[in-house]
C-alpha cells in the first residue's frame, strides 16, 4: 500500500519539508494540513536575509552548519536559474557596522564574499562606526518564495487540508508518519514548554535607490533591499506575544534606520508588520517521537523552533526531516514483511 504522510504547517518549514519528502520518496501520498497559508504565516513577514547567527538559534553547531549549507546551496541554485525572480531570491551586497571589534561571524562560512572593512571605507559609510564587515549573501523573500514552493508541492500531486487542530487527535485521516512544522504553536499542540516567542516589528518602504543592505546597533537595526520594497527593522522582544501594532516601535525603527541611512526619510511607507519568532531554549527540535494518535502509535518527525533563522535553515532542515520520514517508512515496511512470514 502507498505510504501516507501528513505535514502539519504551511510556513517555510512545512513547505520545505513537504517538497523534500516528495523528492526523496517518489509516489508518496502527502498532505499539508494547516490553518494559515502564505501571507497569514510568520514566514511571510520574515525579512529573509541569509545572515545566520549561531547565538540566536541555539542549536548543535554541526547540525546548524549542515542545515545552513544545504539551504544556501539550494537557494544559490534557484538564484542563478530562470526562477530567481518569481521565487523571490537574489544576491546582494552590504555592510554590518559596529562600535568595537568583533570575532569573525558564523555567517561568513556561507557568504559569497566576506571581509573586514578598512578605516577609509568605514569613514565613507554612515554612522561613524569603528569596525565593520562587508559581505555578499542571499535574500529570500517569502512573499514570493512560499507560493513558488506551494506550486512545486501541488505539481507533484501534494494535497492540502485547511484545518485548525486544537488537539493532535482531531486529525481525521490515518497517516503512517506525521511531520510537525507548527512553529511556535508546537508549544500547545505538543506541550513543549521550551518554546518562547520573540516578537519582531518591521516596516516595508518604497526606496528603490537603496541597493546595499546595512546592519548596525548590534544587529538590532537593519535595512534590506528586496525586489518590491526595502525592509526596515527591527525589534527582538523575548516573551512578548501580543500582535497589536504599537506605533512607538515603528517610530523607533524609522528613527534608527534614518540615522543610519538619512535618505530613508524620503521613503514612502508601504506596510508595517509584527510577528513572533519561534525560539526554543533547547535549540531547533528535529527528531522523531512516537505518540498515540486516535489510539494508534504514530511516529512524529518534529521540525520546529527555528527562532530568527527559519528561512536560512528551512531547506536543510527539510532535507533532514525527509530522511527521518523515509527511515520510519522503511522500518514500518520491514516490520510488515516480517509479520507476513
Ligand atoms: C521580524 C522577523 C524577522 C525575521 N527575519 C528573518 C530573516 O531575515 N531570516 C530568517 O531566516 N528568518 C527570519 N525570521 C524568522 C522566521 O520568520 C521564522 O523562523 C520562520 O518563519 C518559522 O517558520 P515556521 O514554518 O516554523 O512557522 P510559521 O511561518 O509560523 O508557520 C506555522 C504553520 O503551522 C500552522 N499551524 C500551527 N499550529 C497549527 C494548528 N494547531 N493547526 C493547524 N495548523 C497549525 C500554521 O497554520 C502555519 O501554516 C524573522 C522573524 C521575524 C518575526
Amino acid at each position: 500500500m502507498e505510504s501516507r504522510v501528513c505535514v502539519l504547517g504551511a510556513g517555510v518549514i512545512g513547505l520545505s519539508a513537504a517538497v523534500n519528502v516528495q523528492l526523496l520518496i517518489p509516489g508518496v501520498d502527502i498532505t499539508i494540513l494547516a490553518d494559515e497559508f502564505e501571507a497569514e504565516t510568520t514566514s511571510d513577514g520574515a525579512a529573509g536575509h541569509f545572515g545566520i547567527t549561531k547565538e540566536r538559534t541555539n542549536s548543535d553547531i554541526n547540525n546548524l552548519i549542515r542545515w545552513a549549507r544545504d539551504s544556501f546551496e539550494w537557494y544559490h541554485r534557484i538564484c542563478i536559474s530562470e526562477d530567481a525572480n518569481i521565487a523571490g531570491i537574489h544576491r546582494f551586497h552590504g555592510y554590518q557596522l559596529w562600535r568595537s571589534a568583533k570575532p569573525t561571524p558564523f555567517h561568513s562560512k556561507f557568504d559569497y564574499a566576506y571581509r573586514k572593512l578598512s578605516v577609509r571605507e568605514l569613514k565613507q559609510l554612515p554612522g561613524n562606526h569603528t569596525y565593520g564587515w562587508a559581505s555578499e549573501t542571499l535574500m529570500v523573500e517569502c512573499r514570493r518564495y512560499l507560493p513558488w514552493l506551494m506550486n512545486k508541492f501541488r505539481e507533484k500531486g501534494g494535497k492540502i487540508v485547511c484545518q485548525r487542530l486544537r488537539n493532535i487527535n482531531e486529525i481525521e485521516q490515518f497517516y503512517d508518519v506525521i511531520v510537525n512544522c507548527t512553529g511556535l504553536r508546537s508549544r500547545n499542540l505538543f506541550q513543549d514548554k521550551e518554546i518562547v516567542p520573540v516578537r519582531g516589528h518591521t516596516i516595508r518602504v518604497k526606496a528603490p535607490w537603496i541597493k546595499s543592505f546595512y546592519i548596525a546597533d548590534d544587529g538590532d537595526t537593519y535595512i534590506y533591499p528586496g525586489q518590491d520594497n526595502v525592509v526596515l527593522g527591527g525589534t527582538r522582544q523575548r516573551g512578548e506575544e501580543r500582535l497589536e501594532k504599537d506605533q512607538r516601535y515603528y517610530d523607533d525603527i524609522m528613527r534608527r534606520c534614518c540615522n543610519l541611512v538619512p535618505s530613508l526619510k524620503h521613503a514612502e511607507i508601504e506596510r508595517t508588520w509584527v510577528g513572533l519568532r519561534p525560539w526554543r531554549s533547547g535549540g531547533v527540535r528535529l527528531e522523531v517521537e512516537t505518540i498515540p494518535v486516535r489510539g494508534r502509535p504514530v511516529p512524529v518527525v518534529h521540525n520546529y523552533g527555528h527562532g530568527s533563522d527559519g528561512v536560512c535553515l528551512s531547506w536543510g532542515c527539510g532535507v533532514h526531516a525527509a530522511c527521518l520520514v523515509k527511515q520510519q517508512l522503511n522500518q514500518q515496511n520491514a516490520h510488515q514483511k516480517l509479520s507476513k512470514l
